[in-house]
């Protein structure tokens, strides 16, 4: 990537040829009813392609065929170390194409290429691998019967597995989700978000040309309210998993209850506190704390965008942040320098505009940014934002923005940021920043949230388990953890003569 220009990326973007057709049966094909949809790029408007626009029809067929291959026993019934061989060469096979699939995301979902090179593809590569690793590490147990009894208690594939995933980190979660329903041995339809399908399609061919038999694994492009709900109400899907907002999430479960009860899994929004005390490393706080909101533009369900500090800090600390904040102001996702890209869409630059008016008008006090900039490249860009004198009564420190905007509260005691942090729908993740071991500790113990980082943010890897608490969601992504998400247990007792 560093060998690379902004000049180089662009060149790469023009040649690109992009893989826009559904993945059904281990072949691309168009949609049952020819219908295709133009995805832009929200760095610059450009058409970047006609995705297949697939309806409940292409979801019949793709369940169909998943269940299919899902019953000869092709795949679910293969020998873990097998199955494991499969997802490693998939994963070398990601890796060996890394700077097409980078770019592929870059384009379509405005990451800075610097992001897609750095963090996007290696950690895709590294769960495929990881958990492909792992599969044929999972041993199943006897439990302690009598002497005249045996009992296995087993993992079993839950059958056929629909996974739908967001736009803000599509490349990610899609390895999220298919590296351990595939490795338990599922059958799996993805349904990537309508506005970024182009990496989830180019990956599904590679899992082809690594061996993964043909039916396995279905990808269709399409929209959630009709695509996505049929998947949701099909009553041949056995689990659905999600990673999105906490209103489809609930949906979901509806859609389970009203159907087959399928397992449902959920990964939802978030609103981080991210807490400060004044015994902490400032310097290193304050540089954490911009790249805590300000990294994928706030578009980030583990954003820190609650900033809850010390107030004998407060006034000094909001400075360093904002001093921080300049180093995040958006530019062309193409340019390896650029930090910060574009909001996905003009929705969500609406979206993020309405929300700097609703905190001007509920009193907090605007210290930096707050406005769309960049008008004339044609795509959605807005300043990095820092609110301060926010309560956490307001909307912009209730409500997830999804957006570069930081909203500052601050704290007289231990228990008032716990306090605070915890007064919140949310419990995705958080943070505490103290030198004080004891502080530190009691702190993290007492917030409420599936991931805490001390002395960090956004720290963690493939290794451990990824979740929320409360209105957060179920479940959990990544680790050996995630195997609990796409398997049924099975007890046989056996009783001896
Ligand atoms: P979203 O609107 O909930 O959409 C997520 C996915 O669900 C998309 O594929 C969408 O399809 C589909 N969908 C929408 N309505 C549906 C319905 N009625 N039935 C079935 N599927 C439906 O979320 P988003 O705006 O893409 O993503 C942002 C949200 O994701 C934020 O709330 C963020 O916090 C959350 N998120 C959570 C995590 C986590 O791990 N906890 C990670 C990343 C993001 P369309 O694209 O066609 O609308």
């Amino acid at each position: 990537m560093l060998d690379k220009t902004r000049q180089d990326w662009a060149s790469l973007a023009d040649g690109l040829s992009i893989e826009s057709r559904a993945f059904i049966n281990g072949r691309y094909t168009d949609s049952l009813s020819g219908e295709t949809r133009a995805t832009m790029s929200p760095a610059d408007g450009r058409h970047l392609a006609e995705v297949a626009n697939c309806g409940p029809e292409d979801a019949d067929r793709a369940v169909a065929t998943a269940r299919a291959a899902f019953e000869n026993g092709v795949w679910s019934a293969m020998a873990p170390a097998d199955r494991k061989a499969v997802l490693v060469r998939w994963a070398q096979l990601i890796e060996d194409n890394a700077d097409e699939i980078a770019l592929l995301e870059c384009l379509d979902v405005g990451k800075p290429i610097a992001d897609t090179t750095g963090v996007d593809v290696p950690s895709a590569v590294r769960t495929i691998r990881w958990t492909g690793e792992a599969i044929d590490k999972v041993y199943d147990q006897i439990s302690p019967t009598p002497a005249d009894c045996l009992a296995l208690v087993q993992r079993l594939p839950l059958g056929v597995v629909a996974a739908i995933v967001p736009w803000n980190f599509p490349l990610s979660t899609t390895a999220w989700k298919l590296a351990p329903s595939l490795g338990t041995g599922n059958s799996v339809i993805l349904k990537p978000a309508s506005n970024t399908p182009l990496s989830a399609l180019r990956i599904a061919g590679l899992a082809s040309e690594a061996g993964l038999p043909d039916g396995v694994l279905q990808v269709l492009p399409g929209p959630g309210g009709s695509l996505g709900r049929h998947l949701a109400l099909h009553n041949d899907i056995d689990g659905l998993t999600f990673t999105g907002s906490t209103e489809v999430g609930k949906q979901l479960m509806q859609y389970s209850g009203e159907s087959n009860l399928k397992r449902t899994f959920l990964e939802l929004g978030g609103k981080s506190p991210n807490i400060v005390f004044a015994d902490s490393n400032l310097e290193k706080a304050a540089m954490f704390a911009a790249i805590a909101v300000f990294y994928n533009g706030g578009q980030t369900c583990t954003a820190g965008t609650r900033l809850i500090v010390e107030e004998t800090i407060r006034e000094k600390f909001v400075e360093m942040v904002v001093a921080q904040s300049r180093n995040w102001m958006p530019g062309d996702p193409l340019d390896p320098a650029t930090a910060m890209g574009p909001m996905i869409d003009s929705g969500q630059l609406k979206a993020v505009a309405e929300y700097v008016d609703i905190g001007k008008q509920e009193g907090a006090a605007l210290m930096s940014g707050g406005k769309q900039v960049m008008t004339d490249s044609g795509g959605c860009y807005h300043e990095p934002t820092i609110f301060d004198g926010v309560n956490n009564d307001m909307r912009i420190a209730k409500e997830e923005i999804f957006g570069p905007v930081m909203s500052v509260i601050g704290f007289k005691s231990a228990e008032e940021a716990v306090a605070i942090a915890n007064d919140s729908i949310y419990g995705l993740a958080g943070a505490v920043w103290s030198n004080n071991i004891n502080t530190a500790h009691k702190v993290a113990a007492a917030v409420r949230v599936g991931t805490m980082g001390i002395n960090n943010y956004f720290g963690g890897d493939v290794t451990v388990p990824f979740g929320g608490f409360k209105q957060s969601g179920n479940g959990r992504d990544k680790s050996m953890h995630a195997f609990d998400d796409y398997t049924e247990l099975k007890t046989t007792w056996i009783e001896f003569d």
